[in-house]
């Protein structure tokens, strides 16, 4: 190549080079911004509108279980008060997934001491015959036990796990134990079981048990699978410690249905400048049946519908879109956010920051993110924003929540806003899921949170990185 030809080149590789890292640090907040969205903060503070809104999902819906009546009346539901608020632009869009209803679900001992035991299906279980199974217990530890056993001593038995779940602040303890949940019944048919019941996964001593989702594996005999109190989990044990077999009697009726088709309902703040570049707020519209959905996740709702309507409220339009995505069912397999990723698969690169509400009402404490680090000096700022509301500064490794953890994989930078769930597996999944639960005080402390940060980052000049390889 001669040599004239390689130098300009070179120059074109150079200048390219340099403009985009000029390009890749995005430009600092100015002190208006800063103190804007601090404003916005305090507003936030002195109102109620995101309790106002999850009082009104729990009382006029209730529980909104995937595919069932209160599914489709959320939908209605979340529509009517996105315009209500005065959002620019809302719209559904279609999520298709299998239903599955719940039925009956009575157990007991039957064997040595006749007691009455209180259990729950769980989500995408297969019901018992109607007259009922009945079987003796094997009691596993935990999840890894089960694996380790040997086929002849879980055959034709139902498989109990009785792993107690732990309270942690960050509730690290569901990780340690849902295991068993999801695919307990899949190890145990795999060892010739008939059924499963685990202690249910929560940190309650309250006489209800926790459902949640489970998985079948192709190839596998499916088992019916159901989860009992604490409580009554610690009175089989105490029945197993005696030394004599122990028999329980379990009828459920639970099935899967057809095919129906929710929608994710999307409402939006249209930006001034960037209208197509969207800062991407979730939560999930569904619950499951047994509560009204309150903390899991109608807490999340209202505190994105009421963080975005805060801002359209208290500042000037925004440069940017905030969008926020009401994901249909989440609880029975992301269908909300696989069905998101796939309708909006070419448009990740516009969205430029996603963060997710999907944990209950407790404060947030700490701020994490995945930016490219030329973006690390505005997320401080960010950061500063958010420090008086108690909150700390995060590691730059945060995923995504649920919702968007299909979205993700495209390379959206993401936030977590990490809330405190010390009393939040208390309650989730499980009748006593209701307004109560929530403090307004920390509940407004989140609003104030999202709305701050939303602000901020759809003012940003430049962006925060992108991670196809997520
Ligand atoms: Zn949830
Ligand atoms: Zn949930």
């Amino acid at each position: 190549m001669p040599f004239k030809i390689t130098k300009f080149i070179s120059f074109i590789f150079i200048s390219t080079l340099l403009l985009s890292i000029q390009a890749q640090a995005p430009t600092k907040f100015t002190a208006t911004q800063l103190e804007t969205a601090a404003r916005i903060r305090d507003a936030a503070l002195e109102q109620n509108k995101g309790y106002a809104i999850v009082e009104s999902l729990t009382t006029e819906v209730g529980p909104r279980m995937a595919g069932a009546e209160g599914d489709a009346l959320g939908v209605k539901w979340a529509i009517a008060k996105f315009n209500e608020l005065g959002f620019d632009k809302v719209w559904t869009e279609p999520v298709t997934f299998p239903t599955w209803t719940r039925g009956v679900e009575e157990a007991s001992i039957t064997s040595p001491f006749k007691q009455k035991l209180f259990i729950t299906a769980l989500g995408n279980s297969i019901g018992t015959s109607d007259q009922g199974m009945v079987g003796e217990i094997i009691q596993f530890d935990t999840l890894d036990d089960l694996k380790a056993a040997e086929a002849g001593q879980v055959e034709g038995k139902i498989v109990f796990i009785s792993k107690k779940m732990e309270r942690f602040k960050d509730g690290h303890g569901y990780g340690q134990t849902v295991g068993a949940r999801s695919s307990g019944s899949v190890v145990a048919a795999e060892k010739g079981a008939k059924a499963i019941v685990i202690r249910s996964v929560g940190t309650d001593s309250d006489r209800m048990p926790h459902t949640g989702n489970m998985r079948y594996k192709e190839g596998v005999r499916k088992i019916p699978a159901a989860a009992m109190s604490n409580p009554d989990a610690d009175l089989v044990m105490n029945m197993l410690k005696r030394g004599k077999p122990v028999t329980l009697q379990m009828t459920i009726t639970s099935e899967s249905g057809e095919d129906y088709t929710s929608h994710n309902v999307i409402g939006e703040i249209t930006g001034s400048t960037y209208p197509d570049e969207v800062v991407a707020l979730g939560a999930h519209l569904d619950s499951w049946d047994l509560g009204t959905g309150a903390i899991d996740d109608g807490a999340g709702v209202g505190i994105v519908m009421a963080a975005a309507d805060l801002i359209q409220e208290k500042a000037e339009r925004p440069k940017r879109t905030i969008r926020v995505i009401l994901f249909a069912n989440e609880e029975q397999g992301l269908w909300g956010g696989k069905a998101y990723a796939e309708a909006h698969k070419n448009e990740f690169k516009q969205h430029i920051v996603a963060a997710e509400s999907d944990f209950g009402a407790g404060k947030i404490y700490k701020f994490s993110t995945k930016f490219k680090p030329e973006a690390l000096a505005v997320a401080d700022q960010i950061h500063s924003v958010l420090e008086p509301l108690g909150i700390e500064r995060g590691t730059n490794k945060a995923g995504p929540g649920p919702d968007f953890i299909h979205s993700a994989k495209y390379g959206m930078a993401v936030v977590a806003l990490s809330q405190d769930g010390t009393d939040y597996f208390d309650y989730h999944h499980t009748p006593n899921d209701t307004l109560d639960k929530i403090n307004p005080e920390s509940l407004t402390q989140n609003v104030a949170t999202y709305s701050a940060f939303a602000y901020l980052m759809a003012n940003l000049e430049g962006d925060v990185g992108f991670f196809p390889a997520q």
